[in-house]
């Protein structure tokens, strides 16, 4: 591994800003916060979330607010989740499901805006909320509960309390009969109770609830990696052959990075033909990533391992490297960020890469799908129009955003995955031909991972570490004009 001389580092290396996190108004924390999801009727579509709160005496007689988040991390259209919240009701026992309850003393609920549900606690030191959630679209953004399976993303169905993200929860599942749970978060077998310390990690713990999944694992320098499928078609025979094939890709890539701070990463594929969409999603020790067809298909088997290779970039760039606007979020309204070109476009750039350096693309198919991103850029009408810093702050209206209203967003915006795609691949060629090859963007990015991950400081509850801001980013670029990358911007 080639790394950069001292000298080239303090010259050419994005200096960026010391920022703190959002502020958001904090309560002390209470007792306890504890989550359990219910699954009762499968063909209902309905989970069943209970959430039992236990109070302090100081804060038995004010309103506590429940809230359900307007998106969720990794996707940046507004989808409003409460949409699917329905039967919202609260007690002041505890109530599980399944549980004949025969004290049962009805709490006020008002409902405060879209999102938000106000509960008196009415003098109780218990209180627990029950409310029920629509589920029927897989994808990494939303859940689905069917006679299937049950497989969540948590922002979709769990509400938090306001003003109280940062205090611990904990999770109890109640699968029905027979199936089984998995997550990237698995300390022992059969488990059904997880401890979280705050509910962004409890949202960053996607879960799959079913009689039928399959797990392999492997380990790449003592971490264990956990390939779990659910097939709902043939598979070919190709599992096998899959698993093996991701292992190169985590290989690649932890060659270039830090060792993981994890001891455990799950892949949870999906193979459902009767999916809309394919899809994606990066977290801290896993990844959802959703095909719309059977393994056995043509074209599926390579599709999945380019998802694989992107969202595992994502274990350091984006989930531990992150732009400060990226955790903790405030949910109540859009994200604004300007440095998803960074985020998302160097995690394209570098999910083809590793491709390339795992051995499963020559060098023709990588170089074919640059020229094919150049092109796809160059010709797009929106590149005349919009920056990769505005396709950034655009995110809400262009990643997979609905649209009621008609829009001329094909013509005026770009997509900041193959901007920033570009955009790394010509900082990493700049870097490479003023360095003779001795240093690349790995260098830089394994230096941003360790000055704003590993070395600095927390700047909130939510994460080590804290984000870097863009405009430094930007700053930090010009620079690094000797390298040249400063013309670049
Ligand atoms: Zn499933
Ligand atoms: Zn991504």
């Amino acid at each position: 591994m080639i790394r950069f001389k001292r000298h080239f580092l303090l010259t050419c290396t994005f200096l960026i800003l010391l920022t703190c996190g959002p502020v958001t108004a904090q309560e002390p924390p209470l007792k306890s916060i504890h989550y359990r999801l219910g699954m009762t009727r499968p063909t209902s579509h309905l989970f069943e979330v209970l959430i039992e709160v236990e109070l302090p005496p100081e804060r038995i007689n004010k309103p506590l607010q429940f809230q359900m988040a307007k998106w969720s991390p990794g996707r940046y259209a507004i989808f409003d989740f409460a949409k699917n919240v329905q039967e919202f009701s609260a007690f002041d026992s505890r109530c599980p499901p399944g549980t004949p309850c025969t004290r049962r003393i009805l709490r006020t609920v008002t409902r405060i805006d879209d999102q938000t549900w106000s509960v008196d606690p009415g003098g109780s030191t218990s209180l627990t909320v029950l409310y029920k959630v629509f589920a029927n679209d897989l994808s990494g953004t939303f859940s689905q509960l069917d006679e299937r399976h049950a497989n969540y993303n948590g922002g979709s169905i769990f509400m938090y309390v306001v003003g109280h993200k940062p205090d611990p929860v904990k999770l109890t599942i109640h699968p029905p009969a027979g199936w089984k749970i998995v997550n990237g978060r698995i300390d022992q077998p059969g488990q059904t109770e997880w401890q979280f310390p705050n509910w962004d990690i409890l949202i960053d713990t996607p879960t799959e609830i079913a009689p039928d999944w399959t797990q392999e694992s492997f380990v790449v320098d003592g971490k264990k990696y956990h390939v779990v499928v659910h097939s709902f078609g043939p598979e070919g025979g190709k599992r096998a052959a899959l698993v093996r094939d991701i292992e190169k890709i985590v290989r690649a890539q932890v060659a270039m990075w830090e060792p993981p701070e994890f001891t455990d990463y799950t892949f949870l594929i999906h193979y459902a033909a009767d999916d809309h969409s394919g899809d994606g999603m990066e977290h801290l020790t896993s990844t959802q990533i959703i095909e719309p067809g059977a393994l056995s298909e043509p074209g599926m088997y390579e599709a999945t391992l380019g998802t694989v290779s992107h969202e595992f970039f994502h274990v350091w760039n984006v989930k531990r490297l992150r732009p400060v606007e990226l955790g903790p979020w405030d949910f109540t309204r859009p994200l604004n960020t300007r440095a998803l070109w960074v985020a998302e476009g160097f995690t394209n750039y570098y999910g083809h890469l590793m491709l390339r350096r795992a051995g499963i693309w020559d060098e023709k198919t990588f170089l074919n799908r640059q020229a094919e991103t150049i092109r796809r850029i160059e010709t797009a009408q929106g590149s005349q129009l919009m920056s990769a810093e505005e396709s950034s702050l655009s995110a809400p209206f262009i990643d997979d955003a609905p649209h009621a209203q008609l829009t001329n967003l094909e013509n005026t915006s770009i997509s900041y995955y193959p901007k920033g795609q570009l955009i790394g691949m010509v900082m990493d060629l700049l870097i490479r031909g003023r360095t003779k090859g001795k240093a690349s963007l790995d260098d830089v990015m394994r230096r941003m991972y360790d000055e704003f991950y590993l070395k600095s400081p927390n700047s909130s509850y939510y994460l080590r570490g804290r984000g870097y801001q863009n405009g430094g980013f930007r700053a930090g670029g010009g620079r690094v004009g000797r390298c040249g990358v400063s013309r670049l911007f």
